[in-house]
């Protein structure tokens, strides 16, 4: 254990935490503590004060009632949240979260649940749930492995890039091929699942880019990763 801490946000675990997306935080935890480093977790919740010091925010899906629900006060942190994204703070947003860094999600009954627009992406609730396993295929972190559960059809603007490429599921809108997307530290998703414990090459970009920006270096430790090898291996095969 070195001297050195790393502060991790946790946005909206009352409303926006579903299909085991709190195993995503409980991953970077771990792996900072085990390559060295004392954690800080925040759990932050509408009315909450937003904390000025953070290296490291999670945030995962939700119904669109916790959408409606956290609306309201995700748009009045949005400024603050686009400062630290600029400042190249690393974030992860799972799916309901990942919509509402976009500009907007339109539900099924039709109402708009506006979104901070930090990312260049609009989503429609389409006539189906797209729901099962995925793998998509990415440059940065190879084979990603995960699983989705949405109504809502993400478009992507020019200003950001897909995370990765479907082999197997929907992904954004199941037209395009483009799953999540990818804005400066910045990494989103559909995929649940969880997905960190199944993917450590994204805990450990993240975790790299949070140590990095606060220190100046990051060492990290060799971490014996077989579990999440034969997670993968399982998850992988398994049906749509
Ligand atoms: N309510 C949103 C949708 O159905 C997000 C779902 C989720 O976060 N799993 O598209």
């Amino acid at each position: 254990m070195n001297d050195k801490s790393i502060t991790i946000l946790q946005l909206y675990p009352r409303d926006m935490n579903i299909y085991g997306d709190w195993g995503n935080t409980l991953v970077l935890k771990r792996r900072l503590q085990w390559h060295g480093y004392t954690v800080n977790l925040i759990e932050y919740n509408p009315g909450d004060t937003f904390p000025t010091d953070v290296d490291l925010i999670v945030g995962g899906g939700g119904q669109d009632s916790g959408q409606d629900v956290i609306q309201t006060d995700l748009l009045a942190i949005g400024p603050q949240l686009r400062e630290l994204a600029e400042k190249d703070v690393p974030m992860l947003m799972i799916c309901g979260l990942f919509q509402l860094f976009g500009k907007f999600f339109k539900t099924q009954d039709g109402h708009i649940i506006k979104g901070i627009s930090l990312l260049d992406l609009e989503t429609h609730a389409g006539p189906e749930r797209l729901t099962g396993n995925v793998i998509t295929e990415s440059d940065e972190f190879g084979e990603i492995i995960g699983y989705e559960n949405h109504s809502g059809m993400t478009f992507l603007g020019k200003n950001v890039m897909p995370l990765g490429k479907v082999i197997k599921g929907a992904g954004n809108n199941g037209q395009d091929d483009s799953e999540g997307a990818r804005y400066r530290n910045i990494i989103a998703t559909y995929m649940h699942g969880s997905l960190l414990p199944k993917n450590p090459a994204i805990a450990d970009f993240l975790i790299e880019k949070a140590v990095m920006r606060k220190y100046g270096e990051f060492i990290p430790t060799v971490v014996d990763d077989r579990f999440a090898q034969q997670a993968r291996a399982v998850a992988i095969k398994r049906p749509r």
